[in-house]
């Protein structure tokens, strides 16, 4: 355990490239997500943090895919002229894989569009609880998503749907309720957004507004290992010879893999690793990053007929790199970061194949940050594969050797996961709020992104923080929130 503050906030800066920092975990916030939005506008009221929470608007959707072996622009799939490499059905074509996934669920559910958020400015709660009605005989959240899509779409539109949207993960087997939660909070209209200085700032902000106060401190590098319960108090040990510390309250800010790695001793019910813990998929995901002195894709501007020239750019593919995404200016002979895999579902695993165990002295590629650790390292194979993919991609250019590369796998100790999913069966809402406290008699809370409302994002995380503050310790709230914002699903 590092004394990096951030868990899946991990930002570091390129030498040479400070405006475009690596993001190897989240990178993107919404104008939508009220309580990241109004927490970074809130720290940046102070001068002190200001410039290090400036934000710039991203138009990242992806314009260009390369899929079974044909290139497409965003405009391919609306024209009935192009020939997408899919045998759709007749009702599945001219539309982009995004909005034949919306559309398929608006068709099940003509509600939402009728009168209901995201399409209407009403409470979340009421699509809620409209989407919790059952679909073809059992409620939504006991169809798996992938079963509920099989019965509303081709195969081929499936498989179509699942490489090029972006993340796969999110249309396996979760939970269907949660899923399409999920699907209609990025459905609606929004804007995407980056810290100039990488999303990692927040949190390392946040805990400086915090250690204003004289009463708290930082104790990086403790590893917690065991809490014993004594009484009405907790007794919280640590990895290694450190000293076990006594507490009235205990927070516990850790995913689900975290808090499987931790004894629990009089805390919790016997079923709370095998039953409670278990509630949710663990999504693998890893990130590739390559740096270049000269950015290849911006080599000759005239033969750039697919990349879009904005500084931040993506594509998407079905080959094991599967999202990339370009970040530099868009011109000739500048300098370029690539973040030439982000593979989630399967393909995490092809590029898990690619890396050798830390020691056994195979070849590294060069680090591209030094600010990326020990762990975070790219091998020569990884390289090498990464550019044979995206030469496949990009015909018309000559992908050139990185000057360096780093490599971010997020199923690793002590994450365990990219980010969470509730299963099939589960009642999220119901779930989600006893394990804020699991134990009614304890003051032992939970909070963070693996059993939010809102899982895979910030917003969820922070949503479960301000909920534990204000239903475990009676702290009013949050004044930068609006008062029309719902911060979980009730029952
Ligand atoms: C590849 C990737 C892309 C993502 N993209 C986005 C995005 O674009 N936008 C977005 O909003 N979200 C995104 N997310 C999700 C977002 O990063 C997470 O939802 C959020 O950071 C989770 O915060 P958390 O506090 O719940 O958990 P974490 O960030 O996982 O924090 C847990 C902390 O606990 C520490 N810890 C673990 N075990 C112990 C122990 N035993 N003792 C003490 N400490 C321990 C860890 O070191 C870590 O600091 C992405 C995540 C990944 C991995």
């Amino acid at each position: 355990m590092g004394k990096r503050i951030g868990g899946r906030l991990f930002s570091a800066e390129v030498e040479g490239m400070p405006e475009y920092p690596i993001e190897f975990g989240g990178m993107f916030f919404t104008n939508e997500q009220k309580n990241v939005w109004g927490l970074i506008g809130e720290l940046a009221k102070d001068q002190k943090w200001a410039s290090r929470l400036g934000k710039r608007w991203v138009d990242w959707k992806p314009r260009y895919h390369y899929l079974r072996g044909k290139r497409l622009v965003n405009a391919d799939f609306s024209d009935p002229t192009k020939t997408i490499p899919y045998d759709l059905r007749s009702d599945e074509t001219c539309l982009d894989p995004t909005e034949l996934l919306v559309s398929k669920i608006n068709c099940q559910f003509p509600g939402l569009k009728k009168a209901l958020w995201p399409y209407h400015p009403k409470p979340r709660q009421e699509t809620a609880l409209y989407l919790r009605k059952p679909w073809k005989g059992r409620p939504l959240h006991e169809w798996g998503f992938w079963n509920f899509l099989n019965e509303i779409s081709s195969n081929e539109a499936y498989e179509l749907m699942l490489i090029a949207i972006g993340c796969s993960s999110g249309l396996r087997n979760s939970n269907a309720f949660d899923a399409i939660w999920s699907l209609l909070h990025d459905a609606q209209s929004q804007y995407y957004y980056q810290l100039n200085s990488g999303y990692q700032q927040l949190p390392e902000c946040l805990l400086e507004a915090a250690e204003e106060n004289p009463n708290v401190k930082r104790q990086t590098e403790h590893e917690v290992s065991r809490i014993e319960a004594r009484g009405q108090s907790m007794l919280v040990h640590f990895e290694g010879r450190r000293e076990p510390v006594e507490a009235e309250q205990v927070i516990l800010a850790l995913p689900r893999r975290a808090l499987e790695r931790v004894e629990f001793s009089g805390v919790f019910p016997k079923s709370f690793k095998d039953e409670d813990l278990a509630a949710v998929i663990s999504v693998p995901a890893s990130k590739l990053f390559l740096g270049y002195k000269q950015a290849w894709w911006r080599e000759d501007i005239a033969k750039e007929n697919v990349l879009p020239k904005a500084d931040v750019a993506a594509s998407y593919t079905d080959l094991p790199i599967r999202q990339i995404y370009y970040y530099g200016k868009a011109e000739a002979g500048e300098p370029g970061l690539l973040l030439a895999s982000y593979a989630d579902d399967a393909a995490e695993s092809f590029w898990k194949g690619l890396r050798p165990p830390v020691d056994n002295g195979e070849a590294r590629f060069p680090d591209l940050s030094s600010a990326a650790g020990p762990d975070a390292f790219a091998s020569e194979a990884m390289v090498q594969t990464a550019i044979r993919q995206l030469g496949l991609m990009h015909p018309e250019f000559v992908v050139t050797n990185p000057a360096g590369a780093n490599f971010v796998d997020w199923g690793d100790e002590p994450y365990g996961a990219a980010w969470h999913a509730w299963k099939a069966y589960r009642e999220s809402w119901k779930d989600s709020k006893r394990m804020r406290r699991p134990n009614s008699k304890l003051p032992v809370f939970m909070c963070g992104e693996a059993y939010a409302t809102l899982q895979g994002w910030v917003e969820g995380a922070i949503n479960t923080a301000e909920l534990v503050l204000q239903e475990g310790f009676g702290l009013p709230r949050a004044d930068w929130l609006p008062a029309t914002y719902e911060l979980t699903i009730e029952e």
